[in-house]
This record gives C-alpha cells, structure tokens and sequence, in this order.
C-alpha cells in the first residue's frame, strides 16, 4: 500500500452544489459528499438543520434560501457536536440554536479539540475559517425530543439513539413526512465513525425506518427521494457500519493488533466501500474506535491533532 496524504489534506477540489426541494417547502443542500444542510420553510420563518462548518459557507447556504424565500432563519438545529456541522452556525443569525443535551456535553468536553482535528484533516471544508468567532454554544437544549412551530408548520425535533454520535438528533416534519437524518444516514459516502457507539446505531436507523419517510436529507451524498430511494440508503449505512464493528469484534476476540484489525477490516470493506467518498480518510478513524468499542471502551477517546497524525502513520503510513 503506498503511504497516503494525510486524511483529506490533499482534497482541494470543490463540490458541485445541488439545492434540491425534497418534500414542500423543504431543501436539502448537497455537494457530493460534502456535508450536507437542510432548510425547512414554514409559515413566517426557517430552520436550518446544520450549519457548515464556517460562517463563509454557510452564507452558500444562505444565498440558496434566499432563491426560495425570504422568511427569516429562525432557528438553526445542530445534529450532532461535530465542528464541520457547527461552526457556522452565527452567520445565520437565528434567534435559537437548538442541540440535544448530549449534544451540548461533549461541545463543553472536546469542542476545541474536535474543532483543531476536523480543520487539521479536511482543511478545505473550513473556507475562511477566520470568520469563525469561536465554539458554537446552543441555546435550546432537550433530552429526548421537542417541537418547533413556524406558525403552523411542526417541526419535531428527536434523539432516537445514538449512532454517529452519543446525541444524534433527527427533524421529522409530520405534514410532508419528511425527516432530516444528520449523519445517522449517508448515501454512497463513508459513514465517518470515529465518535461512534456502533453497536447501537442499527438500532437507531431501526427507529428511522418506522417512520416510513418519503424523503430525507442524509448526512453526505445526494437527497434520498423516494420510499425505495430512503430504504436502500438506510441498508447502505447499516451494511457500512456493521461490517465495520463486525470485523472489530472478530479481531478483538482474536487477539489481534490494531494494525491486524486495520487489515482485516480493509479485506471485508474495500470490496463493498472503496468508491464511498472520504473512506480512505475515515477508514483509519473508524478501525481505531470500533477496536476500541469491541474492547469495551464505551466513551470514544478523545480525538486531537496529535493523535490523528499519529493514528494515521500507524495505520495509513
Ligand atoms: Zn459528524
């Protein structure tokens, strides 16, 4: 295997936009493969389901809303506490920023950390990241669920489970059976597991299929439109990550290194995966927590410039 830049450090190349209206009123913004946002439009305002990853990219975001209406943004929902989903969050100026509680707790823990090691590994996604004005702080929080009115529209708001995160929130909106999944769901791109609890995001994504949607705004890759469009991308995500634990817990039992379970996990993964977008990056990152997982680790250590650097030489060097 020849020795390989440094996560998405050699990724320059920028990603075509499509702003696509997947249910009434509702869009998601995607850029193959790069994280993904949705706005929900209702009767007198917005919400913005993640933020991008600087204010300077999240004003794409905004210019795209503004094509389709000029409500105010009022409300900006974080799915989860990664820095590549939060950081923009102040260019929308909205009057709440709404996270689950166990969304909130690891932005006090390892903000800053996760915020150095995201821009350390996919610096093009943070485009002006001096326009940052530090962590993103929410406002709103709840524990299981909440509902947020624009004027009639519901918008529900709910942790499901854990998944890609300890505080994954989902946005189910009842009129148009529409759900936004955050990267609980990912379409032809690598789910990133490095903070994972994989064994319990299939159950997670079991609570998603009960809610039958029509159509969702994924984490990454394009708008899931359709029931058998929503379905085969929920099985694409499960097959990624139980493979991914599935040959950790075999490893583990086995006595095998890290650098084994790098290669075992490499010979059930690449035949299936290796064409999902940012896997080389997260292969690494995924090996090393669903190893840690599988050896009873249940809170994902820690991730920091450092460690990523030295993670990689270990495994992708
Ligand atoms: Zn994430």
């Amino acid at each position: 295997m020849n020795a390989k830049g440094f996560a998405s450090t050699g990724d320059m190349t920028e990603k075509k936009i499509t702003f696509s209206e997947i249910g009434p009123d509702i869009y998601a913004f995607t850029a193959e493969g790069d994280p993904n946002t949705a706005v929900i439009v209702g009767d007198d305002g917005c919400i913005v389901f993640d933020a991008q990853a600087t204010p300077a990219m999240a004003n794409s975001v905004i210019e795209r809303v503004r094509t389709v209406t000029d409500k105010p943004i009022k409300y900006v929902v974080l799915s989860h506490y990664h820095a590549v989903r939060v950081l923009g969050a102040s260019a929308y100026k909205a009057q709440g920023i709404v996270a689950s509680s166990e969304t909130r707790r690891p932005i006090v823990e390892r903000g800053q950390q996760d915020w150095d090691s995201e821009y350390g590994r996919f610096p093009r996604l943070f485009r002006d990241a001096e326009s940052i004005p530090g962590l993103t702080w929410p406002t709103l929080t709840f524990d299981t669920g909440m509902t947020l009115y624009l004027g009639k529209r519901e918008v529900q708001l709910m942790h499901l489970g854990a998944g890609h995160t300890s505080g994954d929130v989902v946005a189910w909106v009842p009129d148009a059976q529409v759900m936004c999944s955050g990267d609980l769901i990912e379409y032809h791109s690598a789910c990133y597991c490095g903070d994972a609890l994989l064994r319990e995001w299939p159950l997670t994504l079991n609570e998603i299929r009960e809610f039958n949607p029509k159509a969702v705004a994924p984490g990454r890759g394009d708008a899931l439109k359709g029931a058998a469009t929503v379905n085969e991308a929920i099985a694409m995500t499960r097959d990624f990550v139980t493979t991914l634990y599935g040959a950790a817990e075999l490893s583990v039992a086995k006595g095998r290194s890290l650098k084994e379970t790098m290669a075992a996990t490499r010979e059930v993964m690449d035949p299936k995966f290796s064409s999902f977008a940012i896997y080389e990056h997260c292969l690494p990152f995924n090996v090393s927590r669903a190893f840690d997982e599988a050896s009873g680790i249940d809170d994902p250590v820690i991730w920091t410039d450092k460690r990523d650097r030295e993670m990689w030489a270990a495994l992708q060097g």
